[in-house]
């Protein structure tokens, strides 16, 4: 079937510095690198790599061909990302060689998907069908009752955590996705546990301790643990699990065996330096015999 996914589009600019810069302080970069990134493209090229129909909802500025034709290269389907008025979204991150990092972001064009392009990207969704969202973008309530009502299911990943957000997607949502520290924000914000929020499947990602799935039905809990590597840079190991997720799901697996799936893709995403450019395939998951 086929994964909707309303999220950011974002150009990582990945500035190299030989300490993070304080306050008033003019710093030379030693280099940069022009990477694609943003949550929901992270996720679509994730979901698009574990070999599902990926169709991207969002917006760019004209500044961001270039992230749209890469999108479409890995093999999402792009037709629905508007071009718009506004810059596109994009990070501006400082690494240190300590491996520290800064980053600062800007929404840009994020902010601004046309509410009105909705119903027309979402024309042909149906049951079966997965609406997956997130939080850099506007328009995610709009487009989740609208996928909703056509009979998708509806997974949501509550990053960045925004309180008010969250709450107001829960009515919605079949399948939400949060890390550890998110899971303790959404607790407190709400009062209530992560069995009780009326979300059927609950997973918290827990980084090198892997992965928690709450059966709200059954009240059941399963631990998934996180596979042995040696982590190198953990930017996008969160996308590239909840990519993987929702697309082993939407082939049919059974929570475990997607769960399973995505902590493969996600121990080995943790290997490399990067974002969207870097997520593996499912053959480069194959044969690092993870
Ligand atoms: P986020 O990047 O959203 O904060 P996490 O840090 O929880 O998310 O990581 C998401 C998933 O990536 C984890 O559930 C786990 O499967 C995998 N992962 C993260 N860090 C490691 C690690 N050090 N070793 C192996 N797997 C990891």
């Amino acid at each position: 079937m086929t994964i909707y996914n309303l999220g950011s589009v974002n150009a990582d600019l990945v500035y190299r510095v030989p300490h993070l810069p304080g306050p008033g302080e003019t710093l030379g970069a030693a280099s940069l690198t022009h990477g694609l990134g943003g949550k929901g493209a992270n996720m679509s090229v994730a979901a698009a790599r574990a070999a599902a129909r990926v169709v991207h909802i969002g917006a760019v500025g004209a500044d961001g061909a270039w992230m749209v034709e890469r999108l479409l290269e890995y093999g999402v389907d792009t037709r629905n990302i508007a071009t718009v008025s506004e810059t596109s979204g994009h990070a501006i991150i400082a690494v240190d060689d300590a491996g520290e990092n800064l980053i600062l972001i800007h929404g840009g064009a994020n902010r601004a998907v046309p509410e009105a392009a909705l119903d027309a990207a979402l024309a042909d969704a149906g049951p079966g069908d997965t609406f997956l969202t997130q939080n850099e973008t506007n328009a995610q309530v709009a487009a989740a009752r609208r996928a909703k009502a056509r009979g998708c299911r509806i997974a949501y990943a509550a990053a960045p955590f925004d309180a008010a957000a969250v709450t107001e997607m829960l009515p919605f949502i079949d399948l939400l996705v949060l890390n550890a520290v998110e899971a303790e924000q959404l607790v407190a914000a709400t009062g209530k546990d992560l069995g009780s929020l009326g979300v059927d499947d609950v997973v918290v990602t827990r980084g090198g301790e892997g992965a928690r799935w709450i059966d709200a039905r059954g009240g059941e809990v399963t631990d998934v643990p996180a596979l042995p590597v040696s982590a190198v840079d953990t930017t996008g190991a969160g996308d590239t699990f909840t990519g993987y997720l929702v697309a082993g799901l939407d082939r049919g697996m059974p929570m475990r065996q997607a769960l399973n799936l995505a902590s493969r893709a996600a121990a080995l995403m943790v290997t490399r330096s990067g974002t969207a450019d870097v997520i593996p395939d499912l053959k480069e998951i194959e044969e690092s015999r993870l």
